[in-house]
């Protein structure tokens, strides 16, 4: 038996080395970024105007003209133009270079062109106004973008803006989901009385997903043999596994055995925590196993407070939970660390966890009216209003 602190910094020690996958930029919303993204070019890569208007030398205006002859019109997506004659003025369009010869551009609503001659109507005119200046942003060799980062479509635009279509991100391991139990059915099979249907498979497949880390589903009834033969079989094809039900104390309960006849070195068994008590980890030099105990909310709990991390940690990502304030007195006695349910609202500036703790470990239906765990320590029993607790959260 572990302690919460214990279990974590087992599992944090047991991080996988991910592979790196090429996918489209599109593609890469949502993953982890593999590799630095340098810029090809200044970024802007030219003295870029900013608004429609016209460009002039201001130290023209300094000597107090207003007046500006017309001498031509720079669009975006043209070559860029010179002005010669430093009293003269070029029509600039938002997007384009700016003209050689001119250092500040004049919006159009603050100037009157007539019969080629425009007339500014601002008091004073400050120069450099209106223009992006080439290099602003990032020099042409620095690095825009730097491993670990999870890629928004922020990053995309960048990742388009200097030519890469395609882009390297961490790939997650080959993925399987266990549900064993006897008692458990298919989603689409209607159960029998003393069935259930393999609610977990489908908790932890959809939350892998929001991920991005496609996983596999399989059922093994809870007999030895076939246990060690299927899984035998998965551990073949997949790195990640992780398993729900059959770590108790139970008859039938043959996985940790199972797992260990299998060459899976167990690095713990059981931590003091509620819920989520039997939790198995064990690994290969190939594979990573997390065995959780079968009680929805134990297995729920069990991912986003170990294997999200883990996770998020192997790809180089920082994964640090929140922390929440306890809205209400609460006792736990045990001297287990205890997940509270609770849901979270912000009051006076502040996100304050009011906890619900529902009917126990098999009441996943509870899970709809909160927001996450909020983490109260094994070594006390009495926990105050107003205290900041750290918070596992299950909702973005
Ligand atoms: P176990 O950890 O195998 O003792 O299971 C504890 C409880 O969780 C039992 O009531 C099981 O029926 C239930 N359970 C186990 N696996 C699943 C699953 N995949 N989906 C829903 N409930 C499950
Ligand atoms: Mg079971």
């Amino acid at each position: 038996m572990v302690s919460v602190p214990e279990a974590t910094s087992i599992i944090l020690s047991r991080l996988f080395s991910p592979h790196k996958q090429k996918v489209p930029v599109i593609q890469a919303v949502g993953r982890i970024l593999a590799e630095p993204l340098n810029a090809d070019r200044d970024l802007p890569p030219f003295d870029r105007v900013t608004m429609d208007g016209i460009a002039i030398s201001s130290q023209q205006s300094l000597t107090g003209a207003h007046h500006f002859t017309v001498k031509g019109v720079q669009a975006a997506g043209q070559p860029r133009m010179k002005l010669s004659d430093s009293g003269g003025c070029i029509e600039v369009m938002t997007g384009a270079m700016l003209p050689e010869g001119t250092d500040t551009v004049i919006r159009y609503e603050d100037i009157e062109i007539k019969d080629g001659i425009a007339l500014i109507k601002l008091g004073k005119i400050a120069k450099g106004e209106n223009i992006h200046f080439q290099g602003l942003d990032a020099r042409g060799n620095e690095t825009l973008l730097s491993p670990g980062i999870r890629v928004s479509p922020a990053e995309v635009s960048l990742m388009a803006s200097v030519g890469r279509s395609e882009i390297e991100v961490f790939e997650f391991p080959r993925t399987a989901i266990i549900s064993t139990g006897d008692e458990i059915v298919a989603i689409d099979q209607s159960p029998l009385p003393y069935q259930i249907r393999r609610s977990n498979g489908y908790a932890l497949q959809a939350a892998l997903r929001e991920l991005e880390c496609e996983a596999t589903q399989f059922h093994i009834l809870d007999q030895k043999d076939a246990l060690e033969k299927s899984i035998s079989a998965i551990l073949e094809s997949h790195k990640l596994v992780i398993l729900s039900g059959g770590v108790s104390k139970g008859k039938f309960d043959y996985v940790p055995q199972a797992l260990e006849s299998l060459g899976i070195k167990k690095l713990f068994h059981q931590v003091t925590q509620k819920p989520g008590k039997p939790f198995w980890f064990g690994v290969s030099d190939k594979h990573t196993i997390f065995a959780l105990p079968g009680n929805p909310v134990s297995t729920y709990m069990c991912f986003y407070r170990y294997i999200k991390p883990w996770l998020m940690k192997s790809m180089g990502l920082d994964h640090p939970f929140p922390s929440a304030v306890l809205a209400t007195d609460f006792t736990f006695i045990p001297a287990l660390t205890y997940f509270l349910q609770a849901r979270i609202q912000q009051e006076n500036g502040r996100w304050m966890a009011h906890p619900d703790p529902g009917g126990g470990s098999g009441d996943f239906a509870n899970l709809k009216e909160v927001d996450g765990f909020l983490e109260l320590p094994a070594e006390r029993s009495e926990f105050e209003t107003g205290e900041i607790l750290q918070f596992i959260p299950f909702r973005n």
